[in-house]
């Protein structure tokens, strides 16, 4: 390869949307359950109405707001609902939005780490862009492990990693509900990230926080080195338009808007969050459904004498096979037209609607019989 490449680029093996090449029979019909997006599309009446703001108030030879002073406006007021009960309230200036929230994962590592000597540190498994986008920026990534039976953080572990690290921790990145394990922080894992000093910045991912009810927003607004992220690829069903947010003390956030690009989120998508939050009511009335589902297929695959299956505070299940290797059991689910996915040392099944999940449960339950 070209000596203008960076070496380590060149061995880095690209992020894919797991595509499987390698099955024996093709499914006729294959339930997407994989990346853990809503199952259910945008009502046909919220289209209609997007496609309206399209047709009347955006133009298309124009570029988007680049400053997203009414998206920040609407998700500031959308999350201070989940403290009303504090005095606290988000406001625009504390949230900055990007083009997914992988965008500001990358943002966060530019103003963290790239150009100098640093790394982050990530508990797995967990959520595996924080470490590829690292790679990608040549930015070190600490790993430490989590409890094989809660998949708690190994706090000491972590302390030790934090002491010992080659380069300075200047991240670590948290998810709650952890993605593809399911659990939320525990107090002791609060109090241990509260307690990190504050030349760390503490990064809460809370990508499945409809989900959970559980959040650390109010961390976010009262401490100076605490920022949540989170997506309306998930609950808000809008995985297709690319939007995510930041929310973070007023400093913090104005150094990610420095960082990130001009015109990063397109006006089409900026249309589409801001219907989607003053539709937040209709839309998250899902939510309902998919926690229901959830338990139901917990607790049917818990009932399986060869699969081990972990509660869950979001829209997926984790799972290991006790007999059965992982990649023949993902191979089988695959044939039968569901498709998972497979990380992290288990399997990660999305909840969809309750007709896909009676077929994964008839599916699950055909590949893993005793
Ligand atoms: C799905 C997911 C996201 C969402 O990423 P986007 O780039 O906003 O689509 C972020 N974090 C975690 C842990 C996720 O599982």
């Amino acid at each position: 390869m070209s000596a203008f490449i960076r070496p380590d680029l060149q061995a880095f093996a690209a992020y894919s949307a797991h595509a499987i090449t390698d099955a024996q029979t093709q499914p006729a019909r294959v339930d997407h359950l994989d990346t853990n997006e809503s199952s259910y599309d945008l009502p046909a009446p919220l289209k209609a109405k997007l496609a309206g703001e399209y047709q009347q108030a955006i133009r298309a030879n124009r570029y988007p707001d680049g400053g997203h002073e009414e998206l920040r406006a609407a998700i500031a007021e959308y999350a201070s609902q989940a403290i009303a009960a504090t005095n606290l309230r988000v406001t625009a200036n504390q949230v900055t939005v990007g083009n997914g929230s992988d965008e500001l994962i990358r943002s966060l590592l530019i103003a963290t780490c790239v150009g100098r000597s640093g790394s982050i540190l990530v508990a797995e498994p967990t959520f595996s862009m924080y470490k590829v986008l690292a790679q990608t920026l040549g930015v070190d990534v600490v790993s430490v492990r989590r409890d094989a039976a809660t998949f708690e953080v190994d706090v000491a572990a972590a302390e030790t990693a934090i002491a010992n690290a080659a380069t300075p921790v200047r991240m670590v990145f948290m998810v709650s509900p952890n993605s593809p394990t399911g659990n939320s922080l525990t107090r002791a894992e609060l109090d241990w990230l509260r307690n990190l000093p504050t030349d760390i910045l503490v990064v809460v991912d809370e990508a499945y926080f409809e989900f959970s009810q559980v959040s650390t927003v109010a961390e976010a607004l009262t401490r100076p080195n605490w920022l949540v992220t989170r997506t309306f690829s998930k609950a808000f069903r809008l995985a297709a338009h690319r939007v995510g947010y930041a929310i973070a003390s007023s400093e913090i956030i104005a150094i990610l808007e420095k960082v990130r690009l001009p015109y990063n989120l397109p006006s089409f998508s900026q249309a589409a969050a801001l219907i989607a939050l003053r539709h937040a009511p209709d839309l998250l009335a899902a939510i309902k459904e998919v926690q229901t589902e959830r338990d139901r297929l917990c607790q049917a695959f818990q009932a399986l004498p060869n699969l081990q299956t972990w509660p869950s505070a979001a829209n997926f299940l984790y799972s290991r096979p006790r007999v059965q290797s992982l990649d023949s059991v993902f191979h089988q689910l695959y044939e039968q037209g569901t498709q998972i996915r497979q990380t992290g040392g288990g399997l990660r099944i999305t909840i969809g609607t309750p007709t896909e999940n009676d077929r994964t449960l008839a599916h699950v339950r055909q590949v893993l019989k005793p």
